[in-house]
């Protein structure tokens, strides 16, 4: 039986481990913390229960096939709650709520502007056939140039206008501010700009409002939870609380790896599920690597990072289960980020799941999880100084807009800021989504699934091919685990 060790249990660590586990493999996976989930992980205050990051699932096929290679059944195992509306839009002087229903958003598109409705549907027609398109380079794995002359590839390439940005190809449909703010705001999910974010992305909003978004009573961490619980009930060891110090590298193949408990592991193939900037820093010698030495990351580019406010209030709130609240200048406010500055005109995202379900919060009561995209620690380092003067003005947005006062509601509350993300999560620079997703990153320019500098590690989650986001990650494990398969024979 060949050993795998994982490094990590993430969503792609997990995902990975759960798959091979139930194809034979002997697997043992490592965690530092103390439960599963790393970035998506739960978070307890007091009574109150939070997603640490990820709260919406999308695209859930790549999940369903997850569980489904794994001899389970997604919706057996866990309880998903489709989303109508899926989020509201708050302008300086619109409001907009997408739905689950294309009409509706036709609709609400009109009466923001007369005929917006219709550059909305050629908008998701056109989305619809490139997705079609574009698909299978996702699904597979892209180890070297020359496969972007595979015939998928080439398929998919006048869909892909790849020097467009998602901003510049929206503005073909509508040159209106809201339209194109409102089907772009997604980028940040890449830790981008629409400005920057290469044009494939707009697949983003499309596969959302085509293909809804998703809750998981409980929060999104159950997944993550479920995973770990049938990985160890089909023999796989899934160690907590056990950080991997060293990986152990003989002629560019992964030997061992070494616990900060000072136990060696031997092993036939790894799997870093770990960031990958931070794993190839600090988990390898540097001696063993090419193109991924410590200096040579240090060039590359990295997504912003995010600020963090989780409240237990004492009150239920009717705020939506997803809320985006616009700065007022939302285009000066994405130059200033990507710049790497601060700046007082945030863009916030609240999130208030208790609304629905009611196993996060206690009865009448709320928990509320505020995300502010901010710039990563390799532009500004002392958050800490900030925390105080960041939460007033999150609170003041709030009350601005729903005439709520939060401040003596508050009865739980955890600041997480790039710092932390950094330090706690092991995550360089606090770029929470990772590398960046721009061109000069990608495919297979992106750390390849299969490590390209050694013969056995493999790479899972947001650091490889494809990307950040759930999906994608989820993705990952299942290139990976194709991989491993052929490597076998
Ligand atoms: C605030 C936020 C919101 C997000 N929202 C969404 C969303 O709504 N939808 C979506 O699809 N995506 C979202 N994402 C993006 C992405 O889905 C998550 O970040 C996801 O959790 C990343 O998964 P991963 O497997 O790449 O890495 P991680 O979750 O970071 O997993 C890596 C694991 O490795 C462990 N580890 C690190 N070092 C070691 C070591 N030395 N030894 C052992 N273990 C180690 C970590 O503890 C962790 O458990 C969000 C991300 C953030 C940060």
């Amino acid at each position: 039986m060949k050993k795998v060790v994982i490094i990590g249990a993430g969503p792609g660590g997990l995902a990975a481990g759960l798959m091979l586990i139930k194809q034979g493999y002997d697997v043992t996976i490592f965690e530092k913390d103390d439960r599963v989930g790393g970035r998506s992980k739960k978070i307890t205050l007091g009574d109150y229960h939070f997603d640490m990051g990820p709260t919406f699932l999308m695209y859930v096929d790549v999940l369903r096939t997850v569980f489904k290679r794994s001899g389970f059944d997604l919706d057996q195992e866990l309880s998903l709650i489709k989303l109508d509306p899926l989020y509201r839009l708050v302008y300086p002087k619109h409001t907009l709520e997408i739905r689950q229903d294309p009409h509706d958003n036709v609709n609400a598109f009109d009466d923001l502007h007369p005929g917006l409705g219709d550059a909305y549907l050629k908008w998701m027609d056109d989305q619809h056939q490139k997705f079609g398109a574009i698909k299978s380079i996702l699904e597979k794995p892209f180890p070297n140039i020359f496969h972007l002359f595979r015939k998928d590839v080439l398929k998919a390439a006048p869909y892909a206008h790849p020097f467009q940005s998602v901003y510049k190809m929206l503005s073909a449909y509508s040159k209106d501010p809201h339209f194109i703010h409102s089907l772009s705001f997604q980028a940040k999910y890449l830790g981008m700009a629409s400005y920057q974010a290469p044009s494939i992305f707009t697949i983003l909003p499309f596969l959302e409002h085509a293909g809804g978004l998703y809750h998981v009573k409980g929060g999104l961490n159950q997944i993550n939870e479920t995973m770990a619980k049938l990985f160890i009930s089909c023999g796989g060891r899934l160690n907590l609380s056990t950080p991997v110090k060293e990986v152990v590298v003989e002629h560019q193949t992964v030997k061992s790896v070494i616990t900060e408990k000072g136990d060696e592991i031997d092993t036939d193939l790894c799997i870093m599920n770990a960031d990958f900037a931070y794993g190839m820093t600090s988990l390898f010698n540097p001696k063993h690597l090419k193109k991924y030495t410590p200096e040579k990351l240090q060039k590359k580019k990295y997504s912003v990072s995010t600020w963090m406010l989780y409240l237990g209030i004492h009150q239920m709130l009717d705020f939506p289960h997803h809320e985006i609240i616009f700065s007022k200048d939302y285009d000066a406010y994405l130059h200033t980020l990507m710049d790497g500055k601060k700046t007082d005109d945030l863009s916030i995202y609240v999130h208030n799941p208790s609304r629905i379900d009611e196993t996060l919060a206690p009865q009448g009561k709320s928990s509320l999880y505020i995300l502010v995209p901010v710039p990563n620690m390799h532009h500004v380092t002392d958050w800490d100084a900030h925390n105080m003067q960041m939460k007033d003005m999150v609170l003041n947005m709030i009350k601005e807009h729903h005439g709520i006062d939060l401040e003596p509601l508050i009865e739980e509350e955890m600041i997480y800021t790039p710092h932390d993300w950094q330090e706690k999560e092991h995550i360089y620079r606090g770029a929470v989504f990772n590398l960046a997703h721009g061109l000069d990153q990608m495919l297979f320019l992106r750390p390849h699934n299969r490590f390209e500098e050694f013969k056995n590690l493999y790479l899972v989650g947001g650091g490889t091919h494809p990307g950040s986001g759930l999906p994608t990650i989820y993705q990952s494990a299942l290139i990976a685990f194709d991989l491993i398969q052929k490597h076998k024979k």
